[in-house]
């Protein structure tokens, strides 16, 4: 049997990158999946997944996904964005929608599943988060950064209030990850490879991360493997913040 034999797994923004990633790696390893993402048609030929759009912005989105899923084992939050810029270039309405897509999103989905995991007698939630948080200032990230944070805030006070109740709550900490958007935000700088070049100079090891090397950290606090582990920021970064 495989290492989530059993489970039921809900994963956001699982259309692309380390959301879909992750969602079929934990099919591989026995879940039921659903692969959510506010984009459906992106979701079509995801392997081993049941599908469902999910606007994680949207809280009758998010109420009548779950209708379908039924209560999970295992949430995977992780739908965000990567707003550029400094304090100075953030408008209010970039501030409020990073807020609202990266840090609110996971307080409306928690709100949503935590009762009926707790029911059935626990459940593992992990919270995407970045290095570029509380853990580490990146330049030109500024709202990316406060909410990373913000997310490190909500895992940390979700593991130590159910903790009890056997919930365990994890954030786990990408530094820079080869995936669609990293790719769009590379050309929108106006220079793909001088930007390529610069993201890949500032890594130890001289390459961006797998959305795959991701998913095999997700699918570890997600299994009862990682049973003693709650509450903790987990960084995969190639050694960027060592
Ligand atoms: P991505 O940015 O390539 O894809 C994001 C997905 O989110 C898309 O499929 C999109 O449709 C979906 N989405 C957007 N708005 C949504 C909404 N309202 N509801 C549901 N889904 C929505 O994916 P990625 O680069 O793998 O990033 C995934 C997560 O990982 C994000 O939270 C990101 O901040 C975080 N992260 C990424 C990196 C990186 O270098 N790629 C590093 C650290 C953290």
């Amino acid at each position: 049997p495989g290492r989530l034999a059993g489970k039921t797994a809900l994963v956001t923004a699982a259309a692309q990158g380390i959301g879909r990633a992750t969602a079929e790696r934990f099919a591989a390893e026995g879940a039921m999946v659903w692969a959510t993402d506010v984009n459906l048609a992106g979701l079509s030929g995801i392997a081993g997944c049941e599908t469902a759009q999910l606007d994680v912005r949207d809280g009758a989105s998010i109420a009548e996904a779950l209708e379908r899923t039924g209560p999970l084992d295992i949430l995977f939050n992780c739908a965000g964005t990567v707003p550029g810029g400094t304090i100075l270039d953030c408008s209010p309405d970039d501030w409020a929608l990073a807020h609202d897509l990266n840090l609110a999103s996971m307080y409306r989905i928690v709100r949503a599943t935590l009762p009926a995991m707790i029911a059935r007698g626990g459940g593992s939630i992990l919270n995407m988060s970045s290095v570029a948080s509380s853990i580490k200032g990146v330049p030109n990230r500024f709202a990316y950064g406060v909410t990373k944070a913000g997310v490190i805030g909500l895992t940390k006070a979700v593991a130590a209030d159910f903790v009890g109740h056997g919930i365990r709550c994890n954030a786990i900490c990408p530094g820079t990850i080869e995936t669609p958007s990293l790719h769009e935000r590379l050309r929108a700088t106006g220079d793909y490879d001088a930007a390529l070049a610069a993201f890949v100079a500032r890594q130890p090891m001289a390459r961006l991360g797998l959305a795959s090397e991701v998913a095999a950290l997700a699918l570890y606090l997600a299994s009862p493997e990682a049973a003693f582990t709650t509450g903790q920021i987990h960084v995969i970064d190639g050694g960027w913040t060592n």
